[in-house]
């Protein structure tokens, strides 16, 4: 590299970038991805013929959000107006960071948290504080004891990312009533819609009744739309203003708006596509463990499985079968790995692998 003074903030250098899950494998021609928590049946068809049906359109810049926020509104019973779309949930993470985190303020969340997190903050000169976890699972009361007077923001994936674990709603409640009168708690639903709605943890519910309570949702994950970039954050009024003046005014393109409003009208989709993630994911789970692998409790569409030293052999052996998974190191699980649940051959190809793995037969 050429020498320059040019430097970015103090902190900026010490990022390590994101890296997404491999989508393919060198060397083989067919592969299935289980790496990135997609959802193995896409888009419903109504998505699909709604990008297509913009096509035409695409000289133009996005028009207004509202129509998209009134069918998220409409489906969940939410107020319309308290919906921020963002480029993915990922933007709306990043914006909040930036609009309440700088130096020398604290963004908090659990040791396994989402990854996104500790990079938002850092990007900001904020500085990541992580609470430890109690069997891979947020603990509400490590979380309360390292709230300082500087911490910001709470980040609480529920179900988290890589764990698959959640906390209920007494817990998430324990959290918001704990929050020192400067901070604003993030609840990251990212896999919210792959839960029954007895398990559900009334996030909505705590956002309308606080000031200091947001949630995050996502088009990439049940929707299938990982590639369209569409996520929205629920808000108390102030957040909401906040968020407003900090996003690009054309954060989310116009297929985006297209497609997510088509999207989010067809909840008989949403709720096949979640049945079937139960069904496959339960099934792989009890095959895991008949192997003889641990496997971590999920309540999303993924698994986290405990390889121990074997780790790195498990991944390789799966990859000879043409099955991508994802290691997590970079979330201090470095005897583990996440295999998203795929649709019926794929779960039943990861489980026969699994199997000849550990000579289970
Ligand atoms: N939150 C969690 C917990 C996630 O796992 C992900 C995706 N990996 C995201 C947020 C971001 O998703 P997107 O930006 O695609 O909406």
């Amino acid at each position: 590299m050429t020498e320059t003074a040019i430097r970015p903030r103090p902190g900026i250098l010490d990022i390590a970038p994101y890296v997404g899950g491999a989508a393919s494998i060198d060397g083989a021609n067919r592969s299935i991805k289980l790496s990135a928590n997609e959802n193995p049946f896409g888009p419903s068809d109504k998505a699909v013929q709604a990008y297509r049906d913009h096509a035409g359109l695409l000289g133009l810049y996005p028009e207004s959000h509202a129509p998209v926020c009134q069918a998220i509104a409409d489906v969940h019973g939410l107020e319309a107006e308290r919906i921020v779309l963002g480029n993915g949930s990922d933007e709306l993470i990043s914006l909040l960071t930036k609009a309440y985190a700088g130096e020398g303020d604290e963004v908090l969340f659990s040791s396994h948290g989402f990854l996104m997190y500790r990079l938002s903050a850092m990007a900001c000169g904020a500085t990541p504080v992580t609470a430890p976890e109690r069997d891979l699972t947020t603990d509400a009361d490590a979380m309360i004891a390292a709230m300082t007077d500087r911490t910001k923001l709470v980040f609480v994936a529920n179900p988290n990312n890589p764990t698959g674990t959640m906390i209920g709603n007494g817990e998430l409640v324990r959290l918001a009533d704990a929050l020192p009168p400067q901070a604003l708690m993030i609840i990251d639903a990212a896999y919210a819609e792959f839960l029954r709605p007895s398990e559900r943890d009334g996030a909505e519910e705590l956002v309308r009744a606080r000031e200091n309570v947001a949630m995050t949702r996502t088009f990439s994950k049940i929707y299938g739309l990982a590639a369209l970039r569409l996520g929205w954050c629920y808000a108390p009024e102030h957040v909401v203003s906040v968020l407003h003046r900090v996003r690009g005014p054309f954060n989310v393109t116009a297929p985006a708006l297209a497609v997510g409003e088509a999207a989010i009208r067809d909840q008989t989709y949403v709720e096949d596509c979640r049945v079937k993630n139960e069904v496959w994911r339960d099934w792989l789970s009890r095959e895991i463990e008949d192997a003889g692998l641990p496997v971590v409790p999920s309540k999303g569409n993924f698994l986290l499985v405990e390889g121990g030293d074997r780790v790195a052999a498990l991944d390789e052996h799966l990859k000879s079968r043409g099955l991508i998974a994802r290691r997590v190191d970079a979330y201090g699980l470095p005897h583990h790995i996440r295999i998203s649940i795929g649709d019926e051959d794929a779960c039943k190809m990861v489980a026969e692998a699994i199997r000849a793995f550990t000579g289970a037969g």
